[in-house]
């Protein structure tokens, strides 16, 4: 199974108990040592973030917060604080699924990873993964409609 799948698995979790669905797998020497899923609402936690649960995870696993030699597959382009914690845990290359356009730190926005002023790097692989997309925006979407039913009905 390709891991950019798995991390997508992890984001119909949180798709399936309401959060906005994300997932992130960590892999080492072709093992996954941590993933996880969006649980914000749930948790009632504004870093329960699916980079930040999986990044525990791994740590835990390996016994070390230097993740030197990880990877992340994540659906989503993390947001400033993942990228931070990314950059912090020393993950070596990241694979985005696909864009996030109003909190991307990896280049849609702004760029954290790669930045000459806080002396980051981190190799990028973009996916352009239409799944990860599609599960994004459908979200949304439905969160959309959702409000739009719910004025109607309490216009009633
Ligand atoms: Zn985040």
């Amino acid at each position: 199974m390709n891991y950019i799948d798995l991390a997508l698995e992890e984001a119909r979790k949180a798709l399936e108990i309401g959060e906005i669905p994300v997932g992130a797998v960590i892999v080492k020497d072709n093992k996954v040592i941590g993933k996880g899923y969006n649980l914000k609402e749930y948790r009632k936690s504004v870093i329960a973030h699916a980079e930040i649960i999986a990044i525990e995870e791994a740590c835990k696993t390996i016994g070390d917060w230097r993740l030197n030699g990880a990877e992340m597959y994540v659906t989503l382009e993390p947001c400033p604080m993942c990228a931070s914690a990314i950059i912090q845990s020393r993950i070596s290359r990241l694979h985005i699924g696909t864009f996030n356009k109003d909190m991307g730190a990896c280049g849609s926005v702004i760029d954290i990873v790669n930045n000459r002023y806080i002396n980051s790097y981190i190799h990028i692989n973009w996916l352009y993964n239409e799944e990860c997309s599609k599960l994004i925006t459908d979200f949304f979407k439905n969160k959309r409609n959702e409000k739009k039913l719910y004025k109607k009905v309490m216009k009633k």
